[in-house]
């Protein structure tokens, strides 16, 4: 079951690991007839508009993820691409293009845009996005549908987390939920999501005071905090289920002796490819844990299904209006 995880939390195995792969695989599975059905009726594939701007590697990456998944899946995709120097009203004239075009379902904007654009870009992008395609779930107008509990397209990274946790069999209503990070893509959405599911939800950030104390009181503990093994064992209740939201890339040797030990698969993973990734869980919280996601394997694989799901759903309501 956890074959994908690479040492990190699952080398400490007390607690259940929570496999993101295999949901992200059921996920997909369950899509596949979604998608060859809409395609028969709409005699054209659900189709994602991309837009990747400037050369940050780790957007590359992402991006060329997302395209291979929705290939193998029979979701249509439609990459354009800016240079770093582009200004901000060619980033605008795609998203529009995108918005006008009755055969593009969805429309992704990776982040971060160039800093030329402007500290200002992204929420301005987000807010010209049709809210009928918005599969990220940035806009404003998905941000008020959620905040309201009304149906909409909600963003990747928490829905994930909510399918692993419903997936897993844990327990949200009455429950007390603590979130660390309060960005509008993951942190407010996630306390959110919870919320509407009844838990009794805290929302943490960098001025939190005792932020270990805050967090122990929590029976499903998230951190999306982007800071690695942040979260140690002090700040987990016996039993709680601890989900690592964070993706950090360690380059430096020491500081993976120091967060995984000498004799780690991590540090041999690390010998051989010169990085590895941490979460922003500490592998120690795994031994008070009773379930805990693994870094990778756990929450990243389900933010790109959830993409998917939202990029289909899209292309069914959008024809359902008679759109598309
Ligand atoms: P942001 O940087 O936007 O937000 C980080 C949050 O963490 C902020 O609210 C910040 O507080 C808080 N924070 C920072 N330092 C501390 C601290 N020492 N103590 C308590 N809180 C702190 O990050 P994102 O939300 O975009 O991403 C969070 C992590 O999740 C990153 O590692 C990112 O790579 C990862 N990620 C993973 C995805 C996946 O698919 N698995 C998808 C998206 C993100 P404040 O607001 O006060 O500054």
């Amino acid at each position: 079951m956890a074959a994908a995880i690479e040492g990190g939390a699952a080398e400490r195995a007390g607690a259940r690991i929570l496999d993101g792969v295999e949901l992200a695989e059921a996920i997909r599975e369950r899509l596949a007839p979604r998608v060859e059905a809409f395609a028969g009726v709409a005699g054209r594939p659900p189709t994602l508009g991309l837009l990747l701007a400037g050369d940050d590697p780790g957007s590359e990456i992402y991006v060329r993820n997302k395209i291979r998944q929705s290939d193998a899946l029979g979701i249509a995709t439609d990459l354009r691409r800016l240079p770093a120097t582009a200004p901000f009203r060619d980033a605008l004239a795609i998203v529009e293009e995108f918005n006008a075009a009755d055969a593009v379902d969805g429309i992704l904007v990776q982040s971060p845009l160039p800093p030329g654009m402007g500290a200002d870009a992204e929420a301005r992008i987000f807010d010209a996005i049709s809210p009928a395609k918005d599969v990220d779930g940035f806009s404003p107008v998905s941000a008020g549908r959620l905040v309201q509990n009304r149906t909409g397209l909600v963003p990747c990274t928490p829905a994930g987390v909510m399918a692993l946790l419903d997936h897993a069999g844990i327990e949200i209503s009455g429950r007390r939920a603590v979130v660390i990070g309060r960005s509008d893509i993951v942190g407010k959405p996630m306390a959110l999501l919870l919320l509407h599911r009844h838990a009794t939800v805290t929302i943490c950030h960098s001025r939190t005071a005792d932020l270990p104390r805050v967090a122990a009181a929590a029976d499903i503990l998230v951190a999306a905090i982007g800071r690695p093994a942040l979260v140690t064992r002090d700040f987990v209740k016996p039993g709680a289920t601890v989900i690592d939201v964070g993706i950090n890339t360690l380059t430096e040797r020491q500081q993976v002796v120091a967060i995984f030990g000498p004799g780690s698969r991590k540090l041999a993973a690390f010998e051989r490819r010169g990085r590895v990734l941490a979460g922003d869980v500490h592998p120690d919280a795994a031994e008070v844990a009773g379930a805990i996601t693994p870094v990778p394997g756990g929450v990243g694989p389900l933010t790109i299904a959830q993409l998917l799901s939202n990029t289909v759903r899209a292309a069914e309501e959008r024809r359902r209006a008679g759109a598309g």
